[in-house]
């Protein structure tokens, strides 16, 4: 089946009970046992199984191409689920651009469970190697990454990965799985925020983790800690998720044309130092983002405005169309000075804006960025 029609129906089934198209809201938190102890319709306390979540369930993976989906309360949530998979004395190697929130849970969290952790340029596949030592057993990397935009080589990554017995985990998130598929290109386990594309409409928290196989042993681990640590999405989120993902297609599609037509502005734009996006062709990761990302590169890019700090700050305070907040793949344009949001251990550049665009009229959006440029 093609994506748009998965979109609208994986997961979706009318309700059996009265009809209704769009499936009700399981909001009871425990579900009756038959006369005989069973749990004659699989479900029997929401925090191990609830009817709207699995249906989300179902449909990410189908939309992911995987085996089976794990679905957590944030993205966050979602990816350390996945460290937490790391037994004490192994080693999980993560791309050094990646979201500060992640790379803080590799700093803070991570390292008191025993686990050794290491930070590498994924575009450099000598050093990935080197940091691939036997007791390795995750690589993880975002792909494009947050942010700046960086483009890892997912097939070339997991054929390195796969040679030392290292499972390979994507955060899809920047790309949805419109625009790119890593488990086709090798990849063991792809996370999403769903906070971001998924959701959609930015009302809704959640994460999501889908691995290539089902019955796969980090599917089994990662389903007992979804419920021994309890992390879950509420029925409502996951209907909210559910719901988006029927237009997921659509709006990804035109929020990375949006995107590609005011990257092309701002890179021509002499007030502009930098653009980072992976549709423009002289970005370092343009050639491998055109082989492994389909009918598009994306909703989010940044620039670099020279003058620094101040000067980036500036330009986000005159902008009237674009809304000044963290956060991404929302319909509405949002923009951020993104250091000053990381703190202080923040690598970003001072003079980078983050955008994420939405689904306004593109020339809206590049009138009101030509104007918020303005000295
Ligand atoms: N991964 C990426 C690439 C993100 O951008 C974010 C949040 O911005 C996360 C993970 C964390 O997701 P959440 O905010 O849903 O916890």
């Amino acid at each position: 089946m093609k994506f748009e029609t998965l979109a609208i129906h994986a997961g979706r089934e009318p309700d059996a009970a009265t009809g209704a198209v769009r499936e009700p809201l399981h909001l009871s938190t425990t579900f009756k046992r038959g006369a005989d102890g069973t749990y004659p319709n699989g479900y029997y306390y929401s925090r191990s199984g609830n009817p709207n979540r699995t249906s989300l369930e179902h449909a990410v993976a189908a939309l992911e191409h995987g085996g089976e989906a794990v679905a957590f309360a944030s993205g966050s949530a979602a990816t350390l689920a996945v460290f937490a998979l790391a037994a004490p004395g192994s080693r999980i190697v993560c791309a050094s651009d990646c979201y500060h929130g992640t790379a803080k849970q590799l700093r803070d969290i991570v390292p008191r469970w025993g686990v050794d952790v290491e930070f590498v340029d994924v575009g450099n596949l000598t050093e990935v190697s080197q940091a691939l030592v036997p007791t390795t057993s995750l690589l993880w990397f975002e792909t494009p990454s947050n942010p700046l935009l960086r483009v890892a080589d997912i097939a070339a990554l997991a054929d390195l990965a796969h040679a030392r017995g290292t499972l390979v985990g994507v955060d899809n998130t920047f790309a949805s799985p419109v625009l790119q598929q890593p488990l086709a290109l090798g990849a063991d386990l792809v996370m999403h925020s769903t906070t971001k594309y998924l959701g959609g409409h930015s009302d809704v928290l959640g994460g999501i983790v889908v691995t290539r196989m089902a019955g796969a042993p980090e599917c089994a681990a990662l389903r007992d800690y979804q419920a021994t640590a309890g992390g879950v999405p509420s029925p409502f989120d996951c209907w909210l998720v559910l719901r988006s993902l029927a237009t997921l297609p659509l709006r990804v599609r035109a929020q990375a044309a949006n995107a590609l037509a005011v990257a092309r502005f701002l890179h021509a734009d002499k007030r502009v130092a930098h653009v980072h996006y992976a549709g423009l062709p002289d970005h370092p990761g343009h050639e491998i983002a055109l082989r492994q990302m389909n009918g598009g590169f994306g909703g989010v890019l940044s620039a670099e405005v020279p003058g620094g700090r101040e000067r980036a700050l500036a330009v986000a305070a005159k902008v009237k169309l674009f809304t000044r907040a963290t956060s991404l793949g929302g319909t509405e344009s949002l923009i951020e000075h993104r250091q000053s949001m990381e703190g202080p251990l923040s690598r970003t550049p001072a003079g980078l804006l983050r955008m994420s665009i939405g689904l306004e009229h593109v020339d809206d959006l590049i009138a009101d960025l030509d104007q918020a440029l303005e000295d």
